[in-house]
């Protein structure tokens, strides 16, 4: 769970000990020996604090410098796998040749009766 808050100037940020300053960006986070956990105990980091514990991701969008505290939220992967893409594809020959092979079959048959 990362939170990205601003600050009403009455946290002290749990890396420096420094007020995070009113109006300020910071990161609510919960740690376990150091290091984030679901289970562990809520932190309160100033911006550069999070960068340091590297919660912090910055990008560059459209020339703009941009910060966030959150990871990147992985799209859902809605596109199937090359395997199974390949699977697929086998499957649809294998049932193409077969239809064919039936035909060939049938009139086979057809002619011989
Ligand atoms: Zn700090």
């Amino acid at each position: 769970m990362r939170i990205g808050s601003i600050s009403q100037g009455k946290n002290k940020c749990d890396g420096c000990g420094a007020t995070i300053r009113y109006a300020e960006r910071y990161l609510i986070v919960k740690e376990k020996g150091g290091v984030e956990n679901e289970n562990g105990v809520i932190r309160h980091y100033c911006v550069r604090c999070a960068a340091e514990k590297k919660y912090v991701q910055t990008r560059t969008e459209k020339g703009e410098r941009i910060v966030t505290f959150f990871k990147e939220i992985e799209k859902p992967v809605i596109t199937k796998s090359e395997e199974e893409l390949s699977e697929e594809k086998e499957a649809r020959e294998r049932s193409l040749k077969k239809s064919v092979n039936a035909e060939d079959e049938g009139g086979r048959t057809g002619k011989n009766e």
